[in-house]
Order: C-alpha cells, then sequence, then structure tokens
C-alpha cells in the first residue's frame, strides 16, 4: 500500500477524503495548510497550531536558505528541530520566490542563478541542489523545482517553461531517489505547470503522471487570473491527475477558493491569507469577512464569530479587538490569526465531513449561501 489511501469519495463531485502516511505523522486530507515562511506561522507558536488542530504546515526554502542558511539549520539537526515543531512540514523548491521576490534571476536548462532579495549576493540553484536543501531541512513532503509564468504570457514561452519544468522533474526524483536511499524520509511532488493552455496542461499532468512521484501539485495558478478562469483550469488539470495520488494546489486561501477546490478533487492548499488578513484586522465569520477597526465594533461586546468555539471567541470581543486594533497592541495579530486558522481549520473538517456522508455540493452552497449574504467586508 502507497503512502496516501483515498478513504472515501463523494458521489455529488469529485471531492475526496483521504489519509497521507508521513514520518511525523498522519495526514488527514482534504487539509489546509498554515504558512510559516521564515519558520514561523506568524503571531502563533508551536503550542497554539497544536491546539488547533494542524497536522502540517509549510515553509520556505528560499527564505531558509538565505536565513539563516542550511548550516545553522543543519547544525541544529534538521527544520523541525529548529523550530520545535513534531508534526510534518512541507517545504516549497524555492523556484516560486525566486520568480516573484528576486531582484535578479536569470534561467537555463542547469538551473537558476539568482540575486538575494535581502542582500543582492548571487546564488544558482538547481532541481538537484533544490532536493539536497529540501532533504537537509528534513521536509516531510518536498516540491521540485519549477518555472511558473505569470498570466498573460505567450505560449511560447509558457511551452518554454514546461520543457524546462520537465526536465528538471527527471533530474529532481533522481536525486530524490539518491537521498532516500541515504535514509531520508520525505516524499516528492511534481508540479504540472502549462500556464492557461488547456493543451500544455493536459501535456504537463501527462507527464507528471508518468514521472512517478508519490503525489503532484498544480502550479502556476493563482497568479493574477480572474476566478472563473482559475476555476476553469483548476478542475481541467485535476481531472487529468491519477486517482491514487494526492493533489495539492499552491497558494489558495479564501473559504470559496477552498471549498470549490475541494468540489474539484484537491486535497492540500495553503495560503498565507488567514494570517495576514488577521494582522490587518480582518477575520472571517459564517457570514463573511468582519473588518475589527469599523466604527460599529465599538460597543459590540458579542465575540468575532457567535458560532466559533475558539479560545479568541470564547474569551474576547469585538469592542476589545477592536481596542487593540487601534492601539496597535501585538496580541490584536496574535488573536486575529488564530481565529482566522482556527475557522479555516474547522472549514476544512466539517467539509471532509460531508464529503464522507456524500452531502459536499450541499453543504459547499449553505456555507456560501451565508457566507456571501452576510458580507460585511
Ligand atoms: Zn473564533
Amino acid at each position: 500500500m502507497g503512502f496516501f489511501t483515498v478513504l472515501h469519495a463523494d458521489s455529488s463531485c469529485r471531492g475526496r477524503t483521504g489519509e497521507l502516511a508521513l514520518p511525523h505523522g498522519r495526514l488527514s486530507t482534504p487539509a489546509f495548510m498554515p504558512v510559516g515562511t521564515n519558520a514561523a506561522v506568524k503571531a502563533l507558536s508551536k503550542g497554539d497550531l497544536e491546539e488547533i488542530g494542524f497536522e502540517i504546515i509549510l515553509s520556505n526554502t528560499y527564505h531558509l536558505y538565505l536565513r539563516p542558511g542550511t548550516d545553522v539549520i543543519g547544525a541544529a539537526g534538521g527544520l523541525h528541530r529548529f523550530m520545535g515543531w513534531d508534526r510534518n512540514i512541507l517545504t516549497d523548491s524555492g523556484g516560486y520566490q525566486v520568480f516573484s521576490l528576486a531582484p535578479f534571476r536569470k534561467i537555463s536548462p542547469e538551473g537558476v542563478q539568482f540575486r538575494s532579495h535581502i542582500d543582492g549576493a548571487a546564488h544558482f540553484l538547481s532541481p538537484e541542489k533544490a532536493v539536497d536543501i529540501q532533504a537537509l531541512l528534513g521536509s516531510d513532503i518536498q516540491m521540485q523545482l519549477d518555472y511558473c509564468t505569470g498570466f498573460g504570457v505567450s505560449r511560447k514561452e509558457a511551452e518554454e517553461a514546461l520543457d524546462i519544468t520537465g526536465r528538471w522533474l527527471s533530474r529532481a526524483r533522481s536525486r530524490w531517489l539518491e537521498q532516500r536511499g541515504r535514509g531520508y524520509g520525505g516524499e516528492l511532488f511534481a508540479i504540472v505547470q502549462g500556464n492557461f493552455f488547456a493543451d500544455l496542461r493536459e501535456r504537463s499532468a501527462a507527464f507528471c503522471a508518468g514521472a512517478d512521484t508519490p503525489g503532484i501539485a498544480i502550479g502556476g495558478l493563482s497568479v493574477g487570473e480572474r476566478p472563473e478562469v482559475f476555476f476553469e483550469y483548476l478542475n481541467l488539470t485535476a481531472a487529468l491527475l491519477p486517482q491514487d495520488k494526492p493533489r495539492y494546489v499552491m497558494g489558495i486561501g479564501t473559504p470559496a477558493y477552498i471549498l470549490g477546490a475541494i468540489e474539484a478533487g484537491i486535497d492540500m492548499f495553503d495560503c498565507v491569507a488567514p494570517t495576514r488578513e488577521g494582522r490587518n484586522g480582518r477575520a472571517y465569520t459564517g457570514r463573511g469577512p468582519l473588518s475589527i477597526k469599523k466604527a460599529e465594533n465599538l460597543m459590540d461586546f458579542s465575540p468575532i464569530d457567535e458560532g466559533c468555539p475558539c479560545k479568541v471567541c470564547r474569551t474576547y470581543s469585538r469592542s476589545y479587538l477592536r481596542h487593540l486594533f487601534k492601539t496597535r497592541e501585538i496580541l490584536c495579530s496574535m488573536l486575529l490569526s488564530y481565529h482566522n486558522l482556527f475557522f479555516l481549520h474547522d472549514l476544512v473538517k466539517k467539509a471532509r465531513q460531508a464529503l464522507a456522508e456524500d452531502r459536499f455540493l450541499y453543504f459547499k452552497k449553505e456555507f456560501l449561501s451565508r457566507y456571501q449574504e452576510g458580507s460585511h467586508a
């Protein structure tokens, strides 16, 4: 038996529940993964994350490679020990940040040369090096180095990126097998590219399916396209992927996107949105997003969300949280980020239950009609 098991496929859509057996414990899917860019989920402690119930978090190879550097994390005994987290960690390859953050980069079939956005120092990342760094971090799931293109690029550029990504996958897999031979226990996911060209998506999905990695990620989405375009290409790509492998879509985190991805048969997703929104004074509620700074919260002594059982909602009022936001107290970011992550974790848990009972589409419709109807962002 492989490391992924589909437990139940909902009869009304492509969504399914499943389970991954990973080095740091089981992961129930669908699963939302909080993002810990610098080996920290912003404003939350390890205890908070455990209390909410997260079985996996994501961290960014690019950031950790530049600061504190692999020598420090290696000496600490890996990322889990360095940050005191003994559940699972997924890391990206660093490719996406090289493309989005580095002030300079040059891509060749060999790899990508870039300059650090911190101090301008020159670095080189190859598919093999990305695997080695992630193995040193001790990632439970690592990503291949890929070449991500933005919305609106030419077909020629999309095709070139796709070919390079494919060649990088074969090289990443060979190096990953070598690392496994030396005792590394983490899994490797391939990444589907192809931009917004259906035939390129098909070609990339077929290549990834044939490459025999434990899981497959769908990359190159949520890069500036409209929601209907996102869902068109998400559904098209997800339908081309093998049933018996976990599917991960990168960078989505609003309730509507999460539920849409689950419906398309996606098992894993991540986003910085819940903690970033929290730091900006916005909270998710069953009736839509809430902006805590609004004057209407001044004398409102009710919780953020009456229906939320989290410790923030059981303890603090909207009026108090508004006061914390207005006085720039750090506690405000901590409490709103905690609630937002709890809210999404709870939403995905309820979605898993609905999938198991073949009523996911009904659950999604009910949730979104309340969420949008009550929206007061
Ligand atoms: Zn709450």
